[in-house]
């Protein structure tokens, strides 16, 4: 029976691998979410098979009850709301493998004091615990920012890091005296508690556009935890996915700094959030002048265009823009006009946030470029629209050492001869500070919801 299990753990974990490595290409990241699922679930039976601890209808109970909740909330959710649920799903693995190497500890410890234990295993319950206690309350603050119950700036306070520091030592101090007595109950007690406040103090600093990292970050750590966790309960399989998420997450996370033009330190190191928001006070006051523009007119300059670049952004995801997008896309290439559409890795809300919304409206896949292959095209172009993005626009990245995004590699809508932006006022996008492409010659806005205008424009295009 060990052998069999150990058999389908070891074809779960080849099916995650492959499943990962299907998620790269849009054209079969459906294919490989399946594979992963089929993972999944190899993987749970062949845990229920060898789990002594519960009987059969209690570990039934538990997966219906998990189950129910996570399908009410996946349906519940809102394509905008999706980096909190991330966020909230991070705490969740977090807290587990915290659980589960507390509780073994306590096995250990207090239960069966006779239980050998060695140095690896002992040093993988402490390393669960803390990683695991600190992704638990730093994704709960995560989830707190960006749904809007704690705020979303950067709370910094004088002596933050010297505190992070202190109970750094405590930590390591606590993990040695472990290491040497087991039995030292009260040094573990104080680790856990020290991770779980860590969590919190780790991210509250962190603000603004920062926050995405953040949550890739916190994902990476859940997946190091559970790696962890794989070793104290000798589950390869655990030790496999825990690996892949936790390398997974530092990639991604690397990626989007490099989006976002920040060092991982510095994004860790926090503030951002309150950079920003004083940056957008003081550029508050700035006098642009805006030129606005009407559905009708709008409409006529795309009839006379001959191509066309969609730069959709958080905003079109808000008003569920991507269908009619699509559909004046269709209409625009039937006039032979050529359409494409440039996707900034950080536009909108998560990574691939973009991708998702045009891949469920059909549009093809060919027609989704990255920003590094159209960048230089801009300038060739006769007309952007400018979906509902803001800050991946903002040409301030490039010309105002000042900004908090200077740096920030920004799709170059400026330089086309035509840029149309639809969005409802003047307000700002993530990042909380003024665009100052909305007041350049060539920069037409489109005020009102996207969905909206474009509709209305769409019905104009018919008719030209
Ligand atoms: P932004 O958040 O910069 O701007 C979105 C714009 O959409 C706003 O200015 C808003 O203007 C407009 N908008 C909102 N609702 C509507 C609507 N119904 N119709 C039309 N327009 C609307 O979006 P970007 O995509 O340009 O940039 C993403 C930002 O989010 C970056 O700063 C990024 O760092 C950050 N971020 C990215 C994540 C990721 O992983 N992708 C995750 C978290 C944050 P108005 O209110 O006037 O309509």
């Amino acid at each position: 029976m060990n052998i069999l299990v150990q058999l389908t753990y070891l074809i779960s974990a080849v099916l995650f691998i492959v499943g990962i490595k299907k998620l790269n290409r849009t054209q079969e990241a459906r294919q490989g979410n399946t594979l992963s699922s089929v993972a999944m679930l190899l993987a749970i039976l062949a845990t229920i098979v060898q789990v002594e601890a519960l009987t059969l209808p209690e570990i039934l109970i538990c997966i219906v009850v998990g189950g129910a909740i996570g399908m009410f909330w996946a349906r519940k959710v809102e394509m905008t709301q999706m980096p909190e649920m991330v966020a909230i799903f991070n705490g969740f693995g977090g807290a587990a493998s915290f659980l589960v190497a507390m509780s073994d500890y306590w096995t250990r410890a207090v239960e069966q004091p006779d239980l050998s234990t060695d140095l690896v295993t002992l040093i993988s319950i402490l390393l669960s615990v803390l990683i695991g206690g600190l992704t638990f309350t730093g994704s709960l603050t995560a989830y707190g920012k960006l749904s809007g119950k704690v705020s979303g700036n950067a709370i910094v306070f004088s002596g933050q890091h010297l505190l992070n520091l202190i109970l750094l030592i405590v930590t390591i101090i606590c993990g040695v005296l472990i290491a040497m007595n087991t039995d030292s109950v009260v040094a573990m007690l104080v680790l856990a508690a020290i991770a779980l406040i860590l969590g919190v103090l780790v991210v509250i600093p962190i603000g603004g556009a920062d926050m995405p990292v953040v949550i890739s970050l916190l994902n990476s750590y859940s997946g190091m935890a559970a790696c962890t966790t794989g070793f104290v309960l000798n589950n390869s399989v655990l030790i496999v996915t825990g690996a892949l998420v936790g390398a997974s997450g530092i990639i991604l996370t690397q990626i989007m700094c490099k989006a976002m033009n920040r060092s991982l330190v510095s994004v860790l190191l926090g503030g951002f959030g309150a950079t920003s928001g004083a940056a957008s006070a003081a550029g508050g006051g700035s006098e642009m002048v805006i030129k606005e523009v009407g559905v009708e007119e709008a409409a006529m300059i795309f009839d006379s265009a001959s191509s066309v670049i969609v730069v959709p952004g958080y905003g079109m995801a808000v008003a569920q823009a991507q269908h009619i997008v699509r559909e004046m896309m269709d209409l625009l290439e039937k006039k032979g006009i050529n359409v494409r559409f440039a996707i900034h890795p950080v536009a909108g809300r998560m990574p691939g946030h973009m991708n998702v919304l045009l891949a469920e409206s059909n549009v093809p896949y060919d027609k989704l470029i990255e920003m590094e292959e159209i960048n230089d095209d801009f300038s060739n172009t006769d007309v952007v629209l400018i979906v509902g993005a803001n800050d991946v626009v903002n040409p301030a990245a490039r010309t105002n050492p000042a900004s908090p995004i200077f740096g920030m590699p920004i799709l170059n809508a400026d330089k086309a001869r035509t840029v149309i932006v639809s969005k409802r006022s003047m307000a700002a996008g993530y990042a909380g500070i003024e665009n100052e492409l909305f007041g350049y010659d060539n920069c037409l806005m489109l005020f009102g919801d996207a969905k909206s205008t474009l509709t209305k424009m769409v019905g104009e295009l018919k008719e030209m």
